[in-house]
């Protein structure tokens, strides 16, 4: 009896595989600096801290040559850095609409004023109490 059997990935076709505990390994990504981005499975009692696990293990995707490692960790940096440009780009957009929005407020008023100002103060209204 085997101990995998098939699920689909984004990346086509991957087995799902069971460690030695009969539990589902789930599909991870490596972040540390030696493999960033590199799949693995594991068992998954691994990082409960009861030290019961398995230690079944296995890489998915292939080592990754020192080359490819560089322009990973170059291509986080520069992500790291357009996603604080986008987020700076987004508060000062922020800003840019409530100062639009108090424009707009502040024309309609100016309008308001100066409709009175043409068309006089419509009968029925106490010009003493206009804040003009
Ligand atoms: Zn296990």
């Amino acid at each position: 009896m085997s101990d995998r059997s098939s699920i689909a990935s984004g990346h086509g076709h991957q087995e799902s595989r069971v460690c030695f505990c009969g539990l589902p390994c789930p599909l991870r990504t490596s972040s540390s600096k030696d493999n960033p981005g590199r799949r693995y499975v594991g068992c998954p009692k691994f990082k409960d801290g009861t030290g019961t696990h398995c230690k079944f293990f296995d890489w998915i995707d292939d080592l990754v040559n020192d080359r490819t490692r560089a322009m990973l960790s170059e291509l986080k940096i520069k992500n790291k850095l357009l996603e604080d440009q986008l987020r700076h780009k987004e508060v000062v957009e922020s800003r840019l609409y409530f100062l639009l929005f108090a424009l707009y407020g502040l024309c309609l008023a100016l309008s308001s004023m100066l409709m009175y100002v043409i068309f006089g103060v419509p009968q029925g209204i106490d010009r003493r109490k206009l804040p003009f």
